[in-house]
């Protein structure tokens, strides 16, 4: 069996190094991510086929490491990032090719998506294919792991803030599912929903970052911060006769009111199983527990069908968002859902925002919700607290 292709990333900025590992396990690689040069050493191995490297770094710079990899007569493919101009860049890339190592791209921060992604596809046909399957830190977290990670508590929801684009201010925030992954820190969704759906578990695990995310709702309203918090749910949930009732009591044992959770459900996943699913949808809906239809835009659900489900709110989705200052065709997209959501009489939320242009165009076209990296990543549960504190402490 073929074994994938084994990627390190060494950034002394985490977000830039999980967000590298992200992208190469999109792009089908085993990655793992450092911030922390020092123990570079003890983590290359020779099998290593990629090495992402910044150059620099605290206490050492990317230099030492090219160093290091030469004295290991390093065979690993190596892509260089920086800060820097484009010149220093070359400069290193020329010294390690002189160092007899095999540099195949540069990058400059701020690192786009696509370029990253265009390097990482050349290197299928550079390195041959590997067969021996020995597992090892680097190989994709299995089944079993998965089960005994659950167990452990280690498959969290971390939470995204969301603002009110006129006040600015909190109105709610999405559970994202994470995995706080003892030795390899943090992994991402994708990498957790393709495990927990190999494993059938997507419902399971889906209930359970319900009810954590129930349980710090309450916590925070202790602590005297009241929100809303949005829940993704699988399909599935929705063919559950129960769940109207479950949910009821659980809100109940968590003093919450049902208009503080938002079932979020994709275009996508819920046009085919509808039928079976109306009934729970519109008794949810009965009960004040408010339904938002998520990446909207990329599903086919038809007029009809918005009318027919009990439908609160619309999050436009983030590739649209993404696109929307530089692509006519997004920007189209993302007017014709914020006049459909009002004609509706729902709400439109628009996730993605990663900068203030983009916010302001939202703000501009009238939508209501704001979610996006400009505003905060998704973090842990009790640093929203804080992070909630020093921003109404700003304003
Ligand atoms: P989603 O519901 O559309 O969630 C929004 C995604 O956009 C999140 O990705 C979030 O981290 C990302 N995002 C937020 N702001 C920005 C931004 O400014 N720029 C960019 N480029 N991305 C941004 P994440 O956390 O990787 O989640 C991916 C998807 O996984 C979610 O998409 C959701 O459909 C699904 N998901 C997450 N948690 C759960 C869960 O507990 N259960 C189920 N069934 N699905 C989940
Ligand atoms: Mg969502
Ligand atoms: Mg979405």
């Amino acid at each position: 069996m073929d074994c994938k292709k084994r990627l390190l990333v060494l950034d002394d900025e985490r977000d830039i190094g999980e967000f590298v590992r992200d992208v190469a396990i999109e792009s089908g690689f085993d990655a793992l991510a450092s911030d922390r040069p020092e123990a570079f050493p003890s983590i290359y191995t020779n099998d290593i086929d990629v090495v992402v490297l910044d150059l620099m770094m605290p206490g050492t710079d990317g230099i030492e490491i090219i160093r290091f990899l030469a004295e290991q007569r390093s065979k690993s493919f190596i892509i260089l990032i920086s800060g820097y101009n484009a010149g220093v860049l070359h400069s290193a890339q020329a010294l390690a090719s002189e160092h007899g190592l095999h540099v195949i791209g540069s990058l400059t921060k701020p690192i786009r998506y696509v370029e990253l992604e265009q390097l990482l596809e050349l290197v299928p046909a550079l390195v041959p294919a590997r067969t021996n399957a020995d597992a090892s830190l680097f190989e994709t977290p299995g089944i079993d792991e998965f089960h005994a990670a659950i167990r452990n508590g280690e498959i969290v929801p971390h939470y995204q803030p969301q603002l009110d684009f006129t006040s600015q201010t909190l109105v709610g925030v999405e559970a994202l599912v994470r995995w706080e992954h003892p030795h390899r820190g943090l992994l991402p969704a994708g990498l957790v929903l393709n495990l927990a759906h190999e494993a059938d578990l997507l419902s399971e695990m889906t209930s359970s970052v319900l009810s954590q995310s129930l349980i710090q709702c309450s916590e925070w309203q202790a602590a005297g911060l009241k929100t809303l918090v949005s829940i993704n749910m699988s399909a599935d949930m929705f063919k559950d006769l129960e769940l109207p009732k479950l949910l009821e009591e659980q809100l109940r044992a968590h003093r919450l009111e049902p208009a503080q959770i938002i079932l979020e459900v994709t275009e996508s996943a819920l046009m085919q199983e509808l039928v079976k699913s109306l009934d729970t949808l519109t008794r949810l809906r009965m009960k004040g527990i408010a339904l938002s239809i998520d990446d909207f835009g990329t599903g086919y659900s038809s007029l009809v069908q918005l009318h027919r489900i009990p439908f609160s709110e619309m999050k436009i989705d983030r590739s649209f968002v993404l696109n929307a200052l530089t692509d006519e065709e997004a920007l189209a997209i993302v007017k014709i859902t914020i006049m459909l959501g009002h004609e509706l009489g729902m709400k439109v939320v628009a996730e993605g925002i990663e900068n203030q242009q983009t916010w302001d165009l939202l703000a501009r076209l009238g939508c209501d919700v704001a979610q996006g990296y400009f505003i905060a990543k998704p973090m842990p549960g009790d640093e929203l607290l804080t992070w909630a504190r020093s921003r109404s402490a700003l304003h």
